[in-house]
């Protein structure tokens, strides 16, 4: 199991150098789980668009495998072509495609372009030299109209050309298996890699949670709401997330994609708990 179990580490970008400094040091940390590659994310309408290209281009003068997420935002086609040639420039070969969400504030004000475009437009002018991972929602997005719906446009995430997708966090196991089984019914035969978010800070999670539509099962908040001393959040958020790893693998996902918020401690603890320590 342990060869060929993919793991990937996502990252979001610093405000501060400090972070930066930080964020460089959580990477090397992490590098001895032998990642298929590390990811940064892209702020709503493309509002690290600097950040994340410095961080990308940085660490790949590194040697290491990384992907840039990336969204249209309120960008034009010429803007996203030239992100798209840096980064095929500094040999990045991997790309996360989102529609992604506008930044507070701007919610009317423009249109978002949905990610199978953004697929089929990278497609269109870079052929098959980049990955394309997509993301892809067990509990379903929050704007989704249907569950059917939802699995629709995943298939034409597919269609347009992406390769394999990344789940949005969830602790509910049954929501991932039925997933993948219903995609596979619609006929999605790409790998669906589970996200993985260990719990750091509830408080954080649980307004987080709102917001993208994941659930936070009622038996863990309680318990969680119980707790005065944050290392029992601390022990019970590791334990409750090694299992629901160890239930994922053992049900046959691919793989695991950490949303890290760029700490090494709560992914490192979880993936040798796993067993799938240094490589
Ligand atoms: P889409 O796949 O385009 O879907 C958006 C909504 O529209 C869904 O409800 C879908 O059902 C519907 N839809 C899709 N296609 C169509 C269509 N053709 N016609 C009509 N309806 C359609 N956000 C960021 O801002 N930056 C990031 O770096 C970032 N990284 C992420 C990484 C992962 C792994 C995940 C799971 C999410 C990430 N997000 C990020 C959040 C994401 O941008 C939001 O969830 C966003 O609202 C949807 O993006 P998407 O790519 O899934 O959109």
């Amino acid at each position: 199991m342990k060869n060929s179990i993919r793991i990937s580490f996502e990252f979001f970008p610093p405000k501060t150098p400090e972070g930066r400094a930080k964020l460089y040091k959580t990477r090397e940390a992490l590098q001895v789980f032998n990642p298929e590659f590390f990811s940064v994310t892209y702020g709503a309408g493309g509002t690290t668009r600097e950040t994340t290209s410095n961080i990308v281009t940085d660490m790949r003068r590194d040697g290491i495998s990384i992907a840039p997420h990336l969204s249209f935002g309120g960008d034009t086609e010429e803007a996203i072509l030239e992100l798209l040639n840096l980064y095929r420039e500094a040999g990045v070969n991997r790309i996360v495609a989102l529609r992604g969400d506008m930044p507070s504030g701007m919610g009317a004000v423009a249109q978002l372009v949905y990610a199978n475009e953004l697929v089929a437009f990278i497609r269109r002018h870079t052929g098959d030299y980049f990955h394309l991972e997509v993301a892809a929602y067990p509990e379903i997005h929050p704007e989704s109209n249907s569950y059917d719906d939802d699995i629709r446009y995943l298939k034409g995430k597919f269609e347009a050309g992406a390769n394999s997708a990344l789940t949005q966090y969830f602790y509910n196991p049954d929501s991932y298996f039925y997933f993948i089984d219903q995609c596979e019914k619609a006929g999605i035969d790409a790998p669906i890699y589970p996200g993985i978010m260990p719990i750091i800070n509830f408080d954080n999670l649980v307004r987080f949670s709102r917001n993208c539509g994941a659930e936070i099962p009622r038996w863990l908040k309680k318990r969680m709401e119980s707790y005065r001393d944050p290392e029992d959040v601390r022990k019970l958020g590791l334990e409750l997330v090694t299992d629901l790893c160890e239930t994922l693998l053992e049900g046959g996902a691919p793989g695991l994609h950490f949303y890290t918020m760029n700490q090494v401690d709560a992914s490192a603890h979880v993936l040798s708990s796993l067993g799938l320590g240094a490589q």
